[in-house]
């Protein structure tokens, strides 16, 4: 449980920051909070020889709305998206996702950053960017690009940052009147991965119609995946429990799990169907005024 050597940088500016790992290739690794890239090390399924430890550019610590925005930055930690009050008013799917990472001590050092780089399908909060269709912001020598959520998951632990690109910011469509949103996670015990998780964002119009739904999956399959056919299928039509329900078989089909310690990839099939069903609902319910 002892990493092997390493040599540590403490930039003090994104520049520094970049021109590290610019130099340095893909000897060098970035540093957040350290919940996942640490055990890692630990482990020796990791072993990079320079750390670049980020957690000195507090300017990339925010939770921001502007320009039909939520921005987040990078470094901000688990517990301050739980405490945010603009995250618990507005995005209450986000809120349902910091709540349920891992535990308070993870919490306090876990950044939304780290979390989305990491690119693990078993991790909380791709699943609902992918449902919010959140951008990435990286940040690497030419200046900052902006990623698509849906270019960003490329397979197991690998996403779409380039080796000298630094994660550096969310963006988030600001909801629109009638918008609702949860996140549900099935786990074994409180603290653990996900043996599945759904995220569900709709918006309905003043008819009771849905009119944008969105839907990620966490931990059913190589990366976390948005249940396409499941969206289109609610988009125009109210939520009533039959296309609620229909809407739940279809993520269930859309899921790609397969069997480990955490269950058959049939149960977890099973699992998706139904928490997408309940995702839905309480979507709605918040889309409806619910608190
Ligand atoms: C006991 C325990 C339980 C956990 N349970 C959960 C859980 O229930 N749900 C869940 O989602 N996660 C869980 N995790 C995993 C962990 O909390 C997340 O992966 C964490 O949010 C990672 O963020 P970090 O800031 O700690 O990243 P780090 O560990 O610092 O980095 C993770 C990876 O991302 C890269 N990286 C980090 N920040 C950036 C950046 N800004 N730009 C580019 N690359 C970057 C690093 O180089 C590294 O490869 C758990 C971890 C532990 C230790």
């Amino acid at each position: 449980m002892i990493p092997g050597s390493f040599e540590y940088h403490h930039p003090g500016s994104l520049d520094e920051a970049i021109a590290l790992l610019s130099s340095l290739g893909d000897d060098a690794k970035v540093l957040s909070g350290g919940q996942s890239l640490i055990p890692m090390m630990k482990l020796r399924l990791a072993e990079p020889a320079h750390l670049i430890d980020i957690n000195g550019l507090t300017d990339l610590e925010y939770i921001k709305e502007s320009d039909g925005y939520l921005t987040i930055g990078a470094l901000t930690r688990e517990a301050d998206l739980d405490r945010s009050d603009v995250i618990g008013k507005k995005y209450a799917v986000i809120h349902d996702t910091a709540h349920v990472i891992a535990d308070p001590q993870v919490r306090n050092l876990a950044t939304i950053g780290g979390n989305l780089a990491h690119g693990d399908p078993a991790n909380d909060h791709p699943a609902t960017m992918l449902a919010l269709r959140a951008e990435v912001v990286a940040t690497g020598p030419n200046g900052p690009r902006t990623i698509p959520i849906d270019d960003f998951f490329i397979g197991p632990l690998t996403t779409a940052l380039a080796p000298n690109e630094i994660l550096t910011e969310l963006r988030i469509p600001a909801p629109t009147q009638g918008s609702g949103g949860a996140y549900l996670k099935l786990e074994r015990k409180v603290g653990d991965f996900a043996i599945a998780g759904v995220a569900a964002v709709v918006t309905l119009d003043g008819s009771g119609n849905c009119t944008l739904a969105g839907i990620g999956l966490t931990n059913v399959g190589p990366t976390p995946l948005r249940a396409t056919a499941a969206e289109k299928f609610l988009l125009g039509k109210p939520l009533s429990d039959d296309n609620i329900a229909e809407g739940g078989r279809m993520a269930g089909e859309a899921s790609q799990p397969t069997s480990d310690h955490r269950g058959s990839a049939e149960y977890k099939r099973a699992m998706v169907k139904e928490m997408t069903i309940r995702a839905l609902k309480k979507a709605k319910a918040r889309a409806e005024g619910e608190q």
